[in-house]
């Protein structure tokens, strides 16, 4: 039937553009095709339309009256695509001709394309997305990792067990890019030890184009060909390969597509190489010398740094980076000591490692931190570098991290910001005007917008519970215990990120007989939803999770306390859009931004945080609350018991009574106030709009610019 294949040729086209996952009402559309289908393939569209049958897809269309919805959704999708009217097409015309190369070594776009693990991907994400609606000119770089990061499940003793799945290409929104002659596009790096081979796939994400690169060709010997499966797996080896893969894989990529950009962005230093191929590759074509090319490169070049902690920077032995790069250091005519010392603060230290951050800070005109405070620990941790400029100097400003509001906030608070803040408020949401009006929104209706979601949210958990216990083969007096864990009227604080130790997920549990009373407190109980994955090697991380987990099974805290495993953007989304209270408790000042607060304010939570990252610029007194005030001690343990004492002090003086605190009509007018401070305050500025015209403005065009004389 020609109307039939007419509406599975539209979902089609819905599916392969991931513009969807930040359209609420496409979602909609797909789940109300098959429930129970859209949640077994983990809401991924493009394996949902290959598994749903066509009689039923038939049936339900005509049942639900979808057509006419799927038609109109296609034509939004069609005018989105086509549309010129942006924000970037006045302000970045320069852009048009020659787009911004962003390089990441992640990208957390949707759950059903896990290529991220965390905040850095998320990050990355919500830049492309945000880039899209904008309308700037900007092209993704990425690998396609073929097994993603590990998923994560708990065993009898709340051990955290990783599992690795192939995922199968043909289910994922991407195609491969074809050659002229029809055959996959590959591109290749020569290295001392053979050349490595890709391929490259093309993912649609509104109107920006993201490349993938993936080593799993038949080029390629057995290890190669396995090179690009994981996100950080593997030894320096390995790391230094993909590295390869992504900095001059990803230029010659581009080059590939004929495409010429004016910028090019590495999101954290992974993707630092990108910069040698670029010079080797104008030093190619004009035949300059090194060192003016440098320059050049330099000029367009932004570099965006995320890590706080020294350690934490990629570095790598001289031989390993000679074995990668040493055919590229022949072509740009360095010796082995200069090409070694563009990785070295001390360029003639032969001791110190090839620091993948120092080659992009060197090579790099824009440089920024993503908060304030982190500028401000950049700023000196770099400063060894500009020997010759007083510290505050240095040139490494800051952006704030900010995240995509559509893919973030829940569709029932964006339906109450269309009724109060004028339905085009996704197109204003970086004016501080735009949220204003949130004083006019009746306190109950907001009140209960959160009810409903929190209900979803434990909905959610109950489900997810039960699932964990059953894989564990727990008896099923645990699963009727699950049906019931959490209240809905308790006080609800979530915790979820990736178990580094740094962030102290332990914090809030360090005095257990106490928490026990502040838990269990019978007029103003409080519960918390716990998440988050420890990296494979780390035993500190997963002994972390090991001690939440046994005392979210211990019997003094059962139901009031809940891990959920396998922490990624479907659960990211639950957690941050159900619970009332946010709390990040890092150890200053090691959180570079922190994004999942920024998430939970568009959904009338309140952030509990240390004054760290975003928070320590984000926080006004009323917007929220703060732990501790801001300080850092030299010595560790002092510093975690002020925190500690600080975190109870605030939680049971201010953060439950204020809560708990309710009036006449059973509404807690001051928890009320100070969500709606928090709505006007910060999200119209902390979210990826901003950010990104942020970087359209201090760094892109002024890159852009350098470039377009020549
Ligand atoms: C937002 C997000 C993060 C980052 O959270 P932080 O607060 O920056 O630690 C990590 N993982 C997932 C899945 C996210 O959605």
């Amino acid at each position: 039937m020609v109307g039939q294949s007419n509406i599975l040729d539209k979902l089609k086209e819905l599916a392969r553009n991931l513009w969807w996952c930040w359209q609420a009402n496409v979602i909609d559309l797909f789940r109300e095709l098959d429930p129970t289908l859209w949640r077994d393939v983990d809401h991924n569209p493009v394996e949902f339309l290959q598994r749903l049958p066509a009689d039923q897809l038939e049936r339900r269309a005509a049942e639900m009256a979808l057509d006419s919805r799927i038609d109109y959704a296609f034509r939004r999708l069609s005018e989105y695509l086509k549309s010129a009217d942006s924000w970037g097409a006045i302000h970045a015309t320069i852009l048009r001709a020659r787009p911004v190369a962003y390089f990441s070594a992640e990208f957390g776009l949707h759950e059903s394309l896990p290529i991220y693990s965390g905040g850095l991907g998320v990050l990355a994400g919500d830049h492309l997305k945000s880039a899209s609606d904008l309308g700037i000119p900007l092209i993704g770089v990425g690998l396609l990792y073929n097994q993603g990061y590990f998923r994560q499940s708990l065993n009898a003793d709340g051990w955290q067990q990783e599992s690795y799945l192939n995922t199968d290409t043909e289910k994922l929104p991407i195609e491969p890019v074809l050659a002229a002659d029809g055959t996959s596009l590959m591109i290749a790096v020569e290295t001392a030890t053979g050349t490595l081979h890709a391929r490259l796939w093309r993912v649609e994400v509104g109107r920006t184009l993201l490349l993938l690169l993936d080593s799993n060709v038949a080029e390629n010997n057995e290890n190669d060909r396995q090179l690009t499966a994981r996100l950080y797996g593997g030894d320096a080896r390995t790391r230094i390969r993909q590295e390869l893969l992504l900095g001059v894989g990803g230029v010659r990529a581009i080059r590939a597509l004929g495409i010429r950009p004016s910028v090019l962005h590495l999101n954290e230093g992974h993707s630092a190489f990108a910069t040698l191929e670029k010079i080797r590759e104008l030093m190619e074509e004009t035949g300059l010398p090194f060192g003016e090319v440098q320059r050049d490169v330099a000029q367009m070049t932004v570099f965006t740094t995320h890590t706080p902690v020294a350690a934490g920077h990629d570095r790598f032995p001289a031989q390993l980076v000679e074995e990668h790069l040493g055919k590229i250091r022949e072509a740009l005519n360095l010796s082995y000591d200069d090409f070694m010392g563009l990785g070295r603060v001390y360029p003639h230290d032969l001791n110190e490692l090839f620091c993948m951050t120092v080659l992009a800070l060197k090579l790099s005109r824009y440089a920024n931190g993503v908060s304030a405070l982190h500028g401000v620990v950049s700023r000196r941790m770099w400063h060894p570098l500009y020997a010759n400029v007083p510290e505050e100097q240095v040139p490494i400003g800051h952006i704030t991290n900010g995240v995509h509001v559509q893919t973030w906030v829940a569709p029932q608070m964006s339906m109450l910001f269309n009724r109060h803040l004028g339905v085009d408020w996704p197109k204003r949401q970086r004016y501080a005007d735009t949220w204003s009006a949130i004083d006019k929104v009746d306190d109950a209706e907001l009140w209960e917008t959160q009810q409903v979601l929190k209900a979803r949210l434990i909905n959610f958990v109950r489900a997810r519970l039960a699932a964990q216990a059953k894989k564990r083969d727990e008896p099923d007096s645990h699963f009727q215990r699950f049906a019931t864990v959490l209240d809905p009227n308790t006080l609800t604080i979530g915790f979820a990120r990736r178990f580094a130790t740094y962030k102290r997920a332990g914090l809030v549990l360090q005095d257990i007989d106490r928490m026990v009373d502040i838990i269990k407190n019978a007029q103003r109980p409080i519960q918390f939803v716990f998440a988050g994955k420890a990296h494979p090697e780390d035993r500190m991380g997963k002994e972390l999770i090991q001690y939440i987990v046994k005392n979210a099974w211990d019997d003094r805290f059962r139901s009031n306390i809940v891990f959920v495993e396998d922490y990624d953007m479907n659960v990211a989304r639950h957690l941050v859009q159900g619970v009332d209270v946010w709390l990040n408790n890092p150890r200053r000042p090691q959180e570079a931004s922190g994004t999942s607060g920024e998430k939970a304010v568009l959904n009338g939570a309140l952030n509990f945080s240390i004054l760290d990252g975003w928070w320590a610029e984000a926080y006004d007194g009323t917007n929220g609350f703060a732990i501790g005030a801001g300080t850092t001690h030299a010595s560790i343990q002092v510093q975690d018991e002020r925190d500690h004492a600080s975190l109870i002090d605030v939680l049971t003086n201010q953060v439950v009574p204020i809560f708990y605190d309710r009036d006449a009509d059973g509404l807690p007018r001051k928890w009320i106030a100070r969500q709606k401070d928090a709505f006007r305050t910060l999200a119209w500025k902390f979210n990826a709009d901003r950010m990104v015209m942020d970087y359209v403005q201090r760094s892109y065009l002024p890159a852009a610019g350098g470039r377009s004389c020549q």
